[in-house]
């Protein structure tokens, strides 16, 4: 007979993916079996290993559990090399027109450049330069002479990201939100960014405090001075590159969740790929795919149970001080496993 808890479960896909992808994401859930998780999963093959056996990197299988469920936890999948396979995670983002991109970055492990970091980027993910609209002109033989490409920034797609930003910065007891732009010299690309992004700010008075900041000074600053932002927002290859540089600040994608949020799914996944280099060998650090798990928790509206996941984790890095190959230590991925629900306990 099905418990209370599993009646209750919420269906959530589960791609384990490729290199170390399977490793961790067992790793994850059988953390999140220990924290008693809300999310009764069904498992699907993505990447290599979908390709291998159905000759398409992401089945239809995949595709329409995602479709039912609505929900993804997305261990890093390999985009294959040639044979004309557009990149998974590009096809996932159009496929479920997950237009915003969530990548908050918390100091994790002290004694790195800078304490005390929490701060959260919000990136549009599907417009911008990133569509792609690109060609070439060409000039006396030279094929390539001149490269066009054209950004397309849209008042409903900078509405809809900056009321995500500020509903995020609402339910997550955030204080302020900064539009980063380029609007002095991109004035029709960035300036409708920076307008629409304004005036739902309006909406927000008195609740969220609003600042704004052209790219390259956000930049500096999140360098010389990060704590003074809280949650960014920005149009999608500033934050592409944004989130890197925030990524960066509290010790590097490897310990990076993401979430990629929209109107059909949300998926989340860890920031970085594969690493096929250390596949296999149980080395694989599983707190990126752990924290982008904790981010859907969050997701569901289960704050308190993401929130001991967290706990459990900054106990294991703090005060038992376990630390995968990455980060300097010689734990496995199953010490890593087991400290954190020793924790859980
Ligand atoms: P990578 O992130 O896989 O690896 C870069 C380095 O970081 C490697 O030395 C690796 O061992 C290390 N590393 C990464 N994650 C780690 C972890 N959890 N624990 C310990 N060490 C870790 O980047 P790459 O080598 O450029 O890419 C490999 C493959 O991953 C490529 O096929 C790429 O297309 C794919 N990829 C997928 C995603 C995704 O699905 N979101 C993102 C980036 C790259």
């Amino acid at each position: 007979m099905a418990t209370r808890a599993m009646q209750d479960a919420i269906p959530a896909t589960l791609v384990p993916g490729d290199g170390i992808g399977p490793e961790i994401s067992a790793a994850v859930v059988e953390i999140l079996d220990a924290l008693g998780g809300p999310f009764a999963w069904e498992t699907h093959e993505g990447g290599m290993a979908a390709l291998q056996k159905s000759g398409d990197p992401l089945p239809a299988a995949l595709l329409d559990s995602i479709r039912r469920t609505k929900l993804a936890l997305k261990g890093p999948l390999t985009t294959p090399v040639g044979g004309g396979f557009r990149s998974v995670n590009v096809r996932l983002r159009e496929e479920f027109k997950l237009y915003a991109n969530l990548r908050p970055a918390r100091t994790l492990i002290p004694g790195g450049r800078y304490e005390d970091i929490d701060l959260v980027l919000v990136r549009e993910n599907l417009e911008g330069l990133y569509v792609g609209f690109e060609h070439y002109i060409p000039i006396d033989g030279d094929p390539h002479a001149v490269a066009i490409s054209s950004g397309v920034n849209t008042r409903a797609g900078s509405r809809r990201i900056a009321e995500f930003a500020f509903d995020y910065a609402v339910k997550n007891g955030r204080r302020k939100v900064t539009i980063v732009h380029k609007a002095n010299v991109l004035k029709a690309l960035t300036g409708v960014f920076l307008d629409t992004a304004l005036q739902v700010a309006k909406k927000y008075e008195g609740r969220i405090e609003v600042d704004e900041r052209i790219v390259d000074a956000c930049a500096m600053q999140l360098v010389l001075k990060p704590w003074q932002f809280d949650v960014i927002v920005t149009t999608n290859l500033f934050g592409d590159i944004l989130s890197d540089e925030i990524a960066g600040l509290v010790g590097g994608l490897g310990m990076a969740p993401g979430a990629n949020i929209g109107e059909d799914a949300a998926i989340f996944e860890a920031v970085h790929g594969s690493a096929p280099d250390i596949a296999g060998k149980g080395i694989a650090n599983p707190l990126a795919l752990l924290l982008a798990a904790a981010m859907m928790i969050d997701h569901v509206g289960r704050k308190d149970m993401a929130q001991r996941l967290r706990k459990a984790i900054d106990a294991a890095l703090r005060e038992d001080g376990v630390r995968t190959g990455d980060l300097g230590g010689k734990a496995t991925t199953k010490d890593m496993t087991q400290a954190i629900v020793r924790r859980l306990a």
